[in-house]
């Protein structure tokens, strides 16, 4: 079993970040040790779940991302996540985790099976807490899931993750040649795709002129990448800017996004344009994209 499928060394990743931002930023330590919280059990549920597919034999490995969950591996750990939440996330969602745990493991089942078959794609069919408690619980699955899955060969460029058809948490740009190359970061699985530079993944927009990109001063590495026709935006980690090798999973401006991506901050991704919107001032970039 590597580090990549256990994916031990990111987690811890992940936590260092949450920590180091709590650090810096007070208004926001709740959620930020409450994201702790919730990559230490991640972490740990990752790493039971590689063991567990390490055990069986190579034809029982799934053919595509969206096949039956592995509830022998997954459904043991769902009493002590809903537990982790009960000790430690904010009140209400304290509550739901209390409320879904005194429930029959059949309703756990049905919970987790409901949200799996359109994860990632129609999150706002349900509650955002039940939402929420699906999505956080079957996150390492999936991620741990699209490790194992071919990549589909790319023929053209898709808005949506190519491998479980959920939308971006960020752009990544990438050193090519005397620029960057464009891809997505998947806000399910965690998998990166590759897509057009000039264009906009949410309504298609191709005009240059129709896609603005911000930049603060403070975070030269963090791009803003909106759309002045459906009024979107993208966050991108510009990794031609930045000069020390990070992960564009552990750059993105709040690891809280990473198990919540619709979590309503003014700046979240894929959100509505409201350059500014954060404490930080973001100046329109007047260079060319690429
Ligand atoms: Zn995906
Ligand atoms: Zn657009």
């Amino acid at each position: 079993m590597t580090a990549i499928q256990t994916g031990g060394p990111e987690y811890d990743a992940r936590i260092r970040r949450a920590e180091r931002l709590a650090a810096q930023h007070f208004f926001a330590s709740e959620f930020l040790d409450f994201y702790k919280h919730i990559a230490a059990f991640q972490k740990s549920l990752r790493a039971s779940i590689a063991a567990s597919s390490g055990a069986k034999s190579q034809s029982t490995a799934p053919v595509e991302m969206h096949a039956p969950l592995d509830l022998t591996v997954l459904l043991p750990h769902f009493r002590g996540f809903l537990s982790t939440l009960e000790q430690h996330a904010p009140p209400a969602l304290a509550k739901s985790a209390q409320q879904m745990s005194l429930l029959p493991s059949d309703s756990w089942i049905a919970s987790l099976e409901a949200y799996w078959q359109h994860a990632g794609k129609y999150d706002q069919q349900v509650g955002a807490f039940a939402q929420f408690l699906a999505r956080a619980f079957l996150q390492p699955y999936a991620e741990f899931r699209a490790l194992l899955l071919p990549r589909p060969p790319i023929v053209v460029t898709t808005k949506i993750c190519p491998l479980c058809g959920a939308r971006p948490l960020s752009g990544v740009l990438r050193v090519e040649g005397d620029g960057g190359k464009r891809f997505l970061l998947c806000s399910f699985c965690f998998q990166e795709w590759e897509f057009r530079r000039i264009l906009c993944p949410t309504c298609g927009e191709e005009a240059e002129a129709k896609l603005p990109v911000y930049i603060a001063e403070q975070l030269p590495h963090i791009r803003v990448e909106a759309c002045d026709t459906c009024k979107f935006y993208l966050q991108t980690v510009d990794l031609t800017k930045s000069p020390l090798s990070i992960s564009p999973k552990t750059a993105t401006p709040s690891p809280w996004w990473m198990i919540w991506p619709q979590f309503r901050s003014p700046c979240g991704p894929m959100r509505r344009a409201i350059p500014g919107c954060s404490r930080t001032s973001w100046a329109r970039d007047l260079g060319e994209h690429g």
